[in-house]
């Protein structure tokens, strides 16, 4: 069976960049299982895995345009060091917006502290080593949620 519109697929990944250090990686857990062609992975992905079938082994080079976006420079914004009250604040820290965003902290400075909305892995070109654990049919279900239920998917 090959991953199609509409298959459910189960993959083990291993995620570097290119100077070839893992950001992330599926060995020692669970495979990930999918609902191919909802959009539930970047299009790099989804578009590098069209028409595989289980055992396939590939290794994808994804730009940033297929993979988490270019870098936006209106994300990078600097705001008083009291916006964070009492907390320590250190360059590669995150925190939650009240807008319910997620910034990286990257300077902290006298005049204020640099955050960053950007995807930590905008503008990082993504190089995943990919192997097909398995592919089945989606339920109606799944099809009609857009995601994966069951063993690796959402409990609902
Ligand atoms: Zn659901």
């Amino acid at each position: 069976m090959q991953i199609t519109k509409n298959k459910v697929a189960s993959i083990h990944y291993t995620l570097r960049d290119n100077e070839g250090t893992i950001i992330d990686s599926s060995e020692g857990r669970d495979p990930l299982h999918y609902l191919h062609g909802a959009g539930n992975l970047i299009a790099g992905m989804e578009e590098g895995l069209e028409g595989k079938s289980k055992g396939d082994k590939l290794n994808l080079k994804i730009s940033p345009a297929k993979g988490y976006g270019e870098k936006d420079s209106s994300l990078v914004q600097k705001v008083p060091r009291t916006a964070f009250g009492d907390q320590e604040v250190k360059p590669g820290m995150r925190f939650s917006t009240n807008q319910g965003g997620v910034v990286t902290v990257t300077d902290v400075g006298l005049d204020g502290v640099t955050v960053d909305a950007n995807h930590p892995l905008a503008g990082v070109e993504l190089n995943f080593a990919v192997e097909v654990m398995d592919v089945r049919d989606a339920s109606n279900e799944e099809i009609s949620h857009g995601h994966v239920h069951g063993p690796g998917g959402h409990h609902h």
